[in-house]
């Protein structure tokens, strides 16, 4: 738990959140600014500031989870992407490393 972590604060439960799962090592919340229809972020309960430093165990941990997700929110179908902004320039906002799962529509690309 990082003190000044807005996921850290919403793993705790002091700032609400729409769950669309959760075990012992993440939960799934919906997007407060949802960029398509569907718009999940999986977090680690653990505090891991991104990609770089996150253990490549709970990573894959997390992405083998992508696909029940996605058949949860009705977007396995279709298709999706997954997301991991890491840093300023890779527009990372929150410093707590998490995943995008994003669908629901015909999502542009390049994303930039
Ligand atoms: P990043 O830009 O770091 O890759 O993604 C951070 C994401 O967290 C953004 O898409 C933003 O909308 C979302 N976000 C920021 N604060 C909150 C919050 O309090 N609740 C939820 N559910 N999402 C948030
Ligand atoms: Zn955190």
């Amino acid at each position: 738990m990082a003190e000044d972590c807005i996921f850290c604060k919403i793993i705790k439960g002091d700032i609400p959140s729409a769950k669309v799962y959760e075990d012992d090592k993440m939960i799934a919340i919906n997007d407060v600014a949802p960029a398509a229809p569907v718009h999940v972020l999986l977090l680690p309960k653990e505090h891991t500031r991104d990609v770089t430093t996150a253990d490549a165990e709970l990573l894959a941990y997390m992405i083998g989870k992508v696909k029940m997700i996605a058949e949860k929110t009705g977007i396995a179908e279709k298709g999706f992407r997954i997301v991991i902004n890491t840093g300023d320039d890779g527009g990372q906002t929150v410093k707590h490393l998490h995943i995008h799962l994003i669908g629901g529509k015909v999502l542009g690309w390049p994303p930039c």
